[in-house]
């Protein structure tokens, strides 16, 4: 259980509504999901009418106005509840933000009911098919043309994707100035020159509606802009860091959560006539893991509790999104192999969280570009 913050009465009776929630709403349908690639709306539209969508928007956008806490527990529920891949805290914490923080009153008027609502999911597409860690590279384009931006590009591996009403996009505005030339803009799915292309077959992660998007002359209102022109890139760095943190608190869960079956399992699978956590090997292996994790939790409740006192992280954070990225690689290979074969069988939990943990080191900034932020931050020039 996270200590972030000490539990207040509010917070345990939220988290406990949400638990009971998902083992009634979502824990059943897992594995249906899975195999459709998706996740039905009537489950967001759920989530919205019980207030666990955007819970820290204001009441004026039909928010709770909670604090991001509220989006800790949400995150911790989702994952010890096997969700994974139900990608609410995207939606709720990295995608939205940008429409709050940087979107017209006409635009935040229109949509932000919406996501509270879980009638419009967002995603947010940075990402194209040359350019990844290289977000200055991006050479998806907008070009004013009278009182619309007329885009034209693609972007690939976008989380909640296929089945987004919205999308913050990072395009060029002027292709001149490296990073200085990128805007951010929303795009509504339903604008002229806007399609999807493939839903990603991945190899985990498989609820998750991961798809390609394509714009050609896809004509968006000047209004559609995010904050200024130019800026986007400025934004992207302030708000990747609550992105980098909702993703440490993924690996560090499902850490937790590959531990704890692989604890239970080793208590009572038996060979050589002893359960196989007494062999002293493995019994040394999960007090590494424990360990681990431990040092793990410690850590990124003091992230948290750093976001939650509005405290620079850039540093820490990439440290956070870095190391626990590679630890519950570590952790879910050790799980499994605790299993034996069990471990590879689809009807074990190890198997599906030893699948989807891989991307965990890869996407909102891969583990190298981790280090390349913190090593600059101890005035390195790598
Ligand atoms: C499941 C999934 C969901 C995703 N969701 C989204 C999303 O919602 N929106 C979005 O915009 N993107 C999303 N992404 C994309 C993700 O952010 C990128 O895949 C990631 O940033 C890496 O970019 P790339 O794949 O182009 O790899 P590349 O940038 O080509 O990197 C390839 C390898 O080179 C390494 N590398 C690159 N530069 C350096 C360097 N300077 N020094 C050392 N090593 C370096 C990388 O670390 C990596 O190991 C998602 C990806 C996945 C897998």
């Amino acid at each position: 259980m996270s200590d972030f913050i000490e539990e207040t009465l509010e917070h345990k009776i939220f988290r406990d509504s949400f638990r009971k929630f998902v083992a009634r709403e979502i824990t059943p349908f897992v594995a249906e999901w899975e195999e459709k690639r998706a996740v039905p709306r009537s489950v967001w539209l759920k989530m919205g009418s019980e207030g666990y969508l955007c819970p820290w928007l204001p009441e004026e956008y039909g928010g709770l106005g909670l604090g991001f806490e509220y989006s800790v527990i949400v995150n911790e529920e989702l994952l010890r509840g096997n969700a994974f891949g139900v990608e609410v805290p995207l939606h709720s914490d990295v995608a939205t933000p940008y429409i709050f923080s940087y979107a017209s009153p006409a635009i935040k008027s229109k949509w932000l009911p919406k996501c509270v609502s879980g009638e419009a999911v967002t995603c947010i597409g940075l990402t194209e098919p040359d350019a990844g860690s290289d977000l200055s590279a991006i050479r998806t384009r907008a070009v004013k043309d009278g009182d619309h931006y007329v885009i034209n590009g693609q972007k690939t591996f976008i989380t909640n994707g296929y089945f987004a009403d919205v999308i913050v996009l990072a395009v060029k505005t002027d292709p001149t100035a490296g990073h200085r030339g990128i805007s951010l803009i929303l795009v509504e799915t339903d604008s002229p020159g806007f399609h999807r292309g493939r839903k990603l077959n991945k190899m985990g992660y498989h609820m998750q509606d991961t798809a390609e998007l394509f714009f050609e002359d896809c004509r968006v209102p000047v209004g559609n802009l995010l904050g200024e022109e130019g800026q986007g890139f400025k934004y992207m760095m302030q708000k990747l860091q609550q992105e980098r943190l909702e993703v440490s608190i993924k690996c560090l869960v499902l850490a937790e959560e590959a531990l704890k079956e692989a604890l239970a399992y080793a208590k009572v699978r038996e060979a050589f006539g002893k359960p196989i956590g007494n062999f002293q090997y493995n019994a040394f292996r999960l007090a590494e893991m424990a360990t681990e994790v431990q040092m793990g939790r410690v850590f990124l409740d003091s992230l948290i509790r750093d976001h939650l006192a509005g405290k620079e992280i850039v540093q820490k954070v990439s440290m956070g999104k870095f190391w626990l990225g590679e630890m519950v690689n570590r952790i879910a290979y050790q799980a499994v192999q605790l299993h034996g074969g069990y471990g590879y069988m689809e009807e074990y939990r190890v198997c599906k969280i030893y699948r989807d943990v891989r991307c965990l080191s890869i996407f909102a900034g891969t583990s190298e570009i981790m280090k390349l932020i913190i090593s600059r931050g101890l005035g390195l020039k790598p």
